[in-house]
Parts: C-alpha cells; sequence; structure tokens
C-alpha cells in the first residue's frame, strides 16, 4: 500500500485547535491520557485471551514500556495491547469515537470561550496528546491473526497519513511523540517519573520508563478498606475519572454470600449532568477477577444512579459473558440490587453521622433519588428516607426528613401532610395551610417540577398516608371553633348560598359548600376526588396531550365578611352578586394552579368595577 493522506473530521480539527492552545499547565494529562489508552488496549486483550480461539502473538508480556529520547526530542509509549485495523484506525484516530470527547465539544460551544479551563475537566483522549506534539506516529498492529500493521502519521493541523507498517511490527499499538518546542521536558525522565508517579499504582499492568519498573500492580478494589489509604482512594478516582478534582464521598465494599462480589464506587464532586450536557452515561466498569469485562455495562446499576464512577469486580461472572447476556443476565441483576441496598445504606449512614456532609450530596444529586423513587419500585421506600424539604416547621432553606417530620405529628394526626408549588415563599400564604395551622399540623413544601410524581410513586412513609392538602378528601380531625363569638352565617343561610352558587355556575364544580376549613381567605378551590392534579395537567399540556376536565370542588369561609355579603347580595341584585362570586372562585382557582384560563379573572374584574362604581 502506498502512503495516503487523510482529512481529519470537521469536529476532530475543531478540537485540535482548542488543544493546541491549551495551557501549558494543562499539558501533562496527555501522558495520562495515552497511558490509559495503551491500559485499556491490554485490559481488551486480555479479555480476548480468556475468550478468543486465535490471538496473534499470545506470548507478549502485558505491559507498557515508555522510553525517551533526550536529544531527538522524542517520546515513546508503547503496549503490547489489542491493537487497531486500518479501519479502526481510521475510525478512531480521525474521528470523534469518544462520547467524553463529544461532552467536551458540546461543553466548549456553550462556555463561548472558557474551552481552556475545560481541558482540565474533561478527557479529551488520544487528541491531547497535541498539547505537547507537533508530530505523532502511532505505529499499531491488530491482535487478529491476519490484519495488516499500519502507520498512522500527523502534525494535528488538517489530516494525517496511513501506511503500511513493517511487516514485522509485533502486535500493539506505539506511539511516537515528536516534542513541541517549548514542551521538550518530556522528554526528560524525572519529569515524567513525577507526572506518571500520581497514578500509575492504579493502572492495572506494569509500567516501564526506559527498562526500569514504576508501579507496583494492584486493584485496590479487591483490597480490604483497612490496607487502603484515604489518599490512594483519591488518586484512584482521579485516575479512572480522568479529573483532578476529588469525590464527594466513596464507598467500598465487598461480600461473599450470596455472590462474591467487589465493589468501589465515588460519587464525583458536582453533578455531571448539572451544565446542561444531556445525560451523563454509566460509569462503573465490571470486572471479573480484576479482568475488565466491559467498562461501561448498561444494565449494571439502575438508571438512576448513573451519575456513580468505579469498579464492581464479581467472581462469580462468566468470563465469556457477551453484552448481550449482560443486558439479560440474572445474576447481574442480583448484583445491582445488592450494590444498590448498599448505596442507599451508605447514603443514610452518612446522613446518621454527619447530616450537614449529608445535605451536602442531597444538594447536588437529589433529583437522582428522587428519580429512583419513581423508576425503582422496589427501593422507593428505602429512597424515601433520603428525601429533605422544607416544611412549615422549618426555618426558610432549612431541610428536614420524613422521619423527623413522622417524629414531631400530632397524637390525633393520622398521615404526612404536603403542598406543592414554585416557592416557599409563595406556599406560605396558601390558603390551604389554614386548617392544617389551625390543628398544629406541619405541611411538607414541595417545590420540584416533579415532587408531586414523586410522592404519588411514594404513596407513604412508614405507613402514614402522604396528602396533599389541596385534594378536597382530605380528612382533618375537628377542632374546637376559636372564635365562637365571631360573626358567622347562620346553617341555612350558608346552605342556601351553597346552592345558588352550584345552581349559577352549574357543572363547573364537582361541589359548592361552606366549610371550615378555610378560615383566611374567602373561598378556597379544592381538586375533586377523580381529578387530576394541577401538575400533572401542567405536564399534559406541555406535551401537547389532552388534559381530563376537571370538575373542582369550592368551599366558602362562612366566616369571610365578603361571603356572609354576597350571601345577602344574591337576594338583592343577583347580576352583581353573580359577578362577585365569579371573582371569589377565579381568584380561589388561581391560587390552587386550577385557572386554566387567567383572562377569565381579568375580565370578571373589570366589569365587577364598572358594576360598582356605577351603583
Ligand atoms: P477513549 O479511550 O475514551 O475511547 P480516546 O480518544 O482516548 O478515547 O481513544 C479513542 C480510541 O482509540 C479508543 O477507544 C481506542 O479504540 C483507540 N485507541 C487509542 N489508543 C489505543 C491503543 N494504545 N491501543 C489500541 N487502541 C487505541
Ligand atoms: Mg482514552
Amino acid at each position: 500500500m502506498k502512503k495516503k493522506t487523510h482529512q481529519f473530521q470537521t469536529e476532530v480539527r475543531q478540537l485540535l485547535d482548542i488543544v493546541i492552545h491549551a495551557f501549558y499547565s494543562d499539558r501533562e494529562v496527555f501522558v495520562r491520557e495515552l497511558v490509559s489508552n495503551a491500559s485499556d488496549a491490554l485490559e481488551k486483550l486480555r479479555l480476548k485471551q480468556l475468550t478468543e480461539h486465535a490471538v496473534y502473538q499470545p506470548e507478549r508480556e502485558l505491559r507498557i514500556a515508555i522510553t525517551t529520547d533526550e536529544e531527538a526530542h522524542t517520546l515513546t509509549i508503547a503496549d503490547a495491547g489489542i491493537g487497531m485495523t486500518r479501519d479502526e484506525v481510521v475510525e478512531y484516530l480521525g474521528t470523534i469515537a469518544h462520547s467524553g470527547t463529544k461532552k467536551f465539544l458540546e461543553a466548549m460551544k456553550e462556555s463561548k470561550g472558557g474551552a481552556q479551563d475545560l481541558i482540565g475537566q474533561f478527557g479529551v483522549g488520544f487528541y491531547s496528546v497535541f498539547m505537547a506534539a507537533d508530530k505523532v506516529e502511532v505505529t499499531t498492529r491488530s491482535w487478529e491473526p491476519d490484519a495488516a500493521p499500519v502507520k498512522w502519521t500527523s502534525d494535528g493541523q488538517e489530516g494525517y497519513e496511513l501506511a503500511d507498517a513493517a511487516e514485522d511490527t509485533p502486535r500493539g499499538t506505539s506511539i511516537l511523540i515528536h516534542l513541541k518546542e517549548d514542551a521538550q521536558d518530556f522528554a526528560k525522565p524525572e519529569r515524567l517519573r513525577y507526572v506518571i508517579g500520581r497514578y500509575s499504582n492504579f493502572v492495572g499492568f506494569p509500567i516501564d520508563l526506559n527498562g526500569e519498573l514504576l508501579n507496583t500492580v494492584q486493584a485496590i478494589w479487591m483490597k480490604s478498606k483497612k490496607d487502603v489509604k484515604p489518599e490512594e482512594y483519591e488518586g484512584f478516582y482521579k485516575y479512572i475519572s480522568h479529573t483532578e478534582e476529588k469525590p464527594l464521598t466513596y464507598m467500598h465494599f465487598s461480600a461473599d454470600a450470596p455472590i462474591v462480589l467487589n465493589a468501589l464506587l465515588y460519587v464525583p464532586e458536582e453533578n455531571p449532568e448539572a451544565m446542561g450536557f444531556g445525560r451523563c452515561e454509566p460509569e462503573v466498569s465490571l470486572y471479573c477477577r480484576k479482568v475488565l469485562i466491559d467498562s461501561k455495562p448498561e444494565k449494571l446499576l439502575p438508571e438512576w444512579l448513573r451519575f456513580l464512577v468505579g469498579v464492581v469486580d464479581s467472581e462469580d461472572l462468566p468470563l465469556n459473558i457477551s453484552r448481550e447476556m449482560l443486558q439479560d443476565n440474572s445474576l447481574l441483576r442480583k448484583v445491582s440490587g445488592i450494590i444498590t441496598n448498599r448505596f442507599i445504606k451508605h447514603l443514610e449512614g452518612i446522613a446518621k453521622k454527619d447530616e450537614d456532609e449529608y445535605q451536602k450530596f442531597w444538594r447536588t444529586f437529589s433529583r437522582y433519588i428522587k428519580e429512583g423513587i419513581v423508576t425503582s419500585w422496589e427501593h422507593k421506600d428505602a429512597l424515601g428516607k433520603l428525601l429533605r424539604f422544607e416544611s412549615t416547621f422549618t426555618e426558610d432553606g432549612k431541610l428536614t426528613s420524613l422521619a423527623d417530620y413522622v417524629g414531631r405529628m400530632k397524637e390525633n394526626q393520622k398521615d404526612i401532610y404536603v403542598l406543592y408549588g414554585a416557592s416557599r415563599a409563595q406556599l406560605e400564604h396558601s390558603p390551604y395551610l389554614d386548617a392544617l395551622k389551625a390543628r398544629g399540623f406541619e405541611v411538607v413544601f414541595l417545590t420540584d417540577g416533579g415532587d408531586q410524581f414523586v410522592m404519588d410513586s411514594l404513596m407513604k412513609y412508614d405507613d402514614k398516608a402522604i396528602k396533599s392538602i389541596d385534594r378536597a378528601d382530605l380528612e382533618l380531625p375537628d377542632v374546637p371553633n376559636a372564635q365562637p363569638d365571631a360573626p358567622c352565617l347562620e346553617d341555612d343561610e350558608a346552605q342556601g348560598l351553597a346552592t345558588w352558587v352550584g345552581d349559577t355556575f352549574k357543572d363547573r364544580f364537582s361541589k359548592v359548600s361552606t366549610s371550615d376549613r378555610v378560615t383566611s381567605a374567602p373561598a378556597i378551590a379544592l381538586q375533586g376526588s377523580g381529578d387530576v392534579s394541577p401538575e400533572v395537567r401542567a405536564y399534559l399540556k406541555a406535551m401537547g396531550q389532552a388534559v381530563p376536565e376537571s370538575h373542582p370542588e369550592i368551599a366558602f369561609n362562612p366566616r369571610n365578611p365578603v361571603v356572609m355579603k354576597l350571601a345577602e347580595l344574591r337576594k338583592s341584585d343577583e347580576a352583581l352578586a353573580t359577578l362577585l362570586a365569579d371573582q371569589l372562585i377565579n381568584t380561589a382557582l388561581l391560587r390552587a394552579g386550577m385557572l386554566d384560563d387567567p383572562a377569565k379573572l381579568a375580565d370578571n374584574s373589570q366589569q365587577l368595577l364598572e358594576k360598582l362604581l356605577n351603583r
């Protein structure tokens, strides 16, 4: 084959343009990226050796060899791993195949100019080599016995050149890096030893530098907890997550029954989906006796745990398990169940020991816990313990749990009361609170979009039903009237008013009444028992789906002066009374989030004012 020139994909050129102008301090990242690629290639080879009949040069030792040449200003990173065929070279080293790199590009577009800051945060993969190189030669031979070796050469500008490599090229990949003038310190062994030293002990294969062994290979997740130092846990996290950040927390555990299992799982400091990069991919790798089976198994953990990074190792898994088998394997489902339970317990443990520490986690990752309640039926009760929220009993900004709520429940209180809305400030003025305040009952404020789905899934906590206080079917114990002498509609007047309103606004409401449940506002709207909640209505509307007609209940406050006036007015000036009633009702609906057309309220006020001024 002759030499052939290829163009880089546009995205690769964009990426290279940023990479080439990287901060000096970020440059050393390329060493980590290339060593990690070499290690990945060796992991993949190890699995091939166990599962394939024929592998090219099976006797080659699985190690990473780094050599420097200070005079030539070059550095070579070579591995005896899986290698690449010609087609693979074109795909992997000419396009953006790596999802982390895609994310980097997306992040870059969002950040407008701050791209340089992002390089340190994202693993930009192979292309990061051009931070330090002005020419790179990759010579590679695949494990597949009849694949021809190829050589890829590029200056990281427009494209690359592909040519045949020497027939005696051994299996694996060798990357010869010609260092830029201002990056020539990477040809110094001391500099490399320092850079590699920080994570080399987490690489699963021996690394040598000019023939000298740099690391002791160990799988820290297989060790016993007492033998791993906190800085080793941190170092391993930095290595596998390709960042310089510390994890927020981690969990290391092993089990012998019913399945032999070792797991080391980390929670990142930041929510990986917070910056608008879309859904993150699972980053928990699956091993079997230290052999990597799949670096991104999809069904290993439930979806809502996708923010975790780490390793799960089980010797009970068959080594030759295929991706399809991984999807539908009862053993894997058990593994998933055990890890999920343990992780939930781990979070509970943090909360017990240090609530502030737990709330740090909660403030960043609450959405995932809530998602878990909605999607993992078998874990929802355990997850309910992890919920935090504000309530009528907490100070502004302070959070409490359902367990604490239950601990504060009054003797005659059966249920847990919640109220949904946009903010605490808005909810604090809700007329629904009146009845609960009068009884000294605490009400939970739920202000996240989606909270209603979460509570509808949870349904109860500690055998106490969770009830939204805007529902008409709320049953509350009687409360002695605090002001028995205050003016109030007589029973028959109240009955007459309710009947009149019901007849006047025929079919709009499932029920009209006067009720002690309302004490501050003139009237409140309550969700009829068959109605879908305001949040579900809003959701259906947003999805362009048909919203079922609702039939709320209206309850008037028999002690409110406007309501008392209305009871008289309906007999003397029915037209005006109708306008006034409509106004009270629409206001109540608006406050309840049940007024579909706010223009009605405006029109009605206008007419009402005109009528009053002309009287
Ligand atoms: P990632 O490692 O996250 O997939 P990279 O940009 O680091 O992304 O590498 C892109 C791809 O190039 C890898 O997925 C792998 O298929 C291939 N590759 C890179 N280095 C090697 C290597 N040393 N041996 C074999 N394949 C490699
Ligand atoms: Mg990589």
